[in-house]
């Protein structure tokens, strides 16, 4: 065993390719919301796991599903029938209120079924020439071709190109940018329900309607991606469930599982009666055993525990100390975002020296865009935790 950091990260950069420039820290367990180091150093994680782990480390219950779904069968192929997957998908089903799903084993692979989902509607429709997609400015859908297609970054997307076709960009927040794109040829409309990598940027209501209205008037789908936004982390289940605006097509992944690796689209009554079907889209591992048994214990704690109203209490609470941060400093500009998806416009300063610097206050936060801070805790995170942020925070600014 290697137990020298250097020679981990040594070893690490020798064999990896080079698609990250990592924090130099050697990350080794963590215990309810913190981190732990090999050095033994302690981290408040804000960042969890890129807004993955909701229900931090350990949650009660969790690891135990987990233990005994694996002395009973991983995987078995979507050829068969197993129990968990069944579970998994009736509880989604049933607390989203959509009508259908399919399980992937990430965001941008429920992006992929997603956009296939609303290309086959319109074709099925007889509709074959309504094959465009309208995607924001400064979206992030994922790396795969497919999603980077609709992906709102030229510097993502330009080494790649061609990428799919049909597809026009919008800007965010702005339904006259959304309508000139409109036309007889659009099929589907997709964007975050709060823009993630981008800057974190919530939709307005006024928005959000307005882009299902002209999607209602030219027979387009709603594709919704709440693959960081949803799971609670606004402060609903999904983010789209405050604004009453339903989606055609959802997507979901990042705190999904929890920390397994699992992702899924959800469909509509109208979009799944006449969209996939056998033949048109498949997956080896998508929603295994395993990770279904993971996604059906965290929608069992989502239930049992409240998280969803423990976040609109923490959120809350975490909003009303960020604003007095911006109060107090000038090298915050303001703050955006929704319950415990939070970012901090950071002006006059490179943003990732406050990143490096929280580390060695041992507080992880992430960043997001250019210039934004970006705060995602675990879901579960406590007042106290907020302080504690708060405090090492401070340390930094100062
Ligand atoms: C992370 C993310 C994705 C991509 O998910 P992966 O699991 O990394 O493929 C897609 N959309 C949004 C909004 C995301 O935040």
């Amino acid at each position: 065993m290697m137990e020298n950091r250097e020679q981990i990260m040594e070893q690490a950069e020798e064999a990896f390719l080079h698609t990250y420039n990592r924090y130099p820290v050697v990350l080794e367990r963590g215990e309810g919301v913190y981190l732990y180091d090999t050095e033994g150093k302690k981290y408040l994680d804000f960042a969890a796991g890129i807004a993955v782990q909701a229900l931090g480390y350990h949650y009660p219950g969790y690891d135990e599903a987990l233990k005994s779904q694996i002395d009973r069968l991983l995987h078995t192929s979507n050829l068969y029938y197993n129990e968990p997957a069944a579970e998994a998908a009736g509880k989604l089903v049933k607390m989203s209120g959509m009508s259908k799903v399919f399980f992937t084993n990430s965001g941008t692979e429920a992006i992929e079924g997603a956009l296939k989902a609303a290309r086959k509607y319109t074709w099925a429709k007889g509709r074959k020439d309504a094959y465009e997609i309208i995607a924001m400015n400064h979206s992030f859908h994922g790396r795969s071709m497919g999603a980077l297609s609709v992906t709102g970054n030229a510097h993502y997307r330009e080494p790649f190109e061609p990428l799919i076709g049909g597809v026009r960009f919008a800007d965010f927040n702005d339904l006259e940018s959304v309508k000139a794109q409109f036309s007889d040829h659009t099929c589907a409309v997709i964007l975050e329900t709060v823009q993630g990598e981008g800057g974190i940027y919530p939709a307005t209501e006024e928005f959000l309607k307005g882009v299902k209205k002209l999607c209602e008037e030219h027979d387009a789908l709603l594709i919704l991606d709440e693959i960081q936004c949803g799971m609670g982390r606004t402060g609903s289940l999904f983010a789209w469930q405050e604004y009453g605006v339903k989606p055609n097509i959802m997507t979901c992944a990042k705190a999904l599982g929890c920390g397994v690796p699992v992702g899924a689209f959800l469909l509509d009554e109208k979009t799944a009666a006449a969209s996939l079907a056998p033949g048109d889209h498949g997956t080896t591992y998508g929603g295994n055993p395993f990770v279904c048994a993971a996604v059906s214990k965290v929608l069992d704690i989502f239930e049992q525990d409240h998280i969803v109203e423990h976040v609109r209490k923490v959120g809350a609470y975490l909003e009303s100390r960020l604003d007095a941060l911006v109060n107090a400093y000038d090298c915050i500009a303001l703050r955006r975002g929704k319950g415990l998806i939070q970012g901090l416009v950071i002006q006059g300063r490179p943003v990732n020296e406050i990143v490096l610097k929280s580390m060695d206050e041992g507080l992880l936060v992430i960043t997001a865009g250019s210039d934004v801070l970006r705060l995602v805790p675990p879901l579960v995170i406590t007042e106290e935790h907020v302080d504690e942020m708060v405090e090492k925070l401070e340390r930094v600014l100062a």
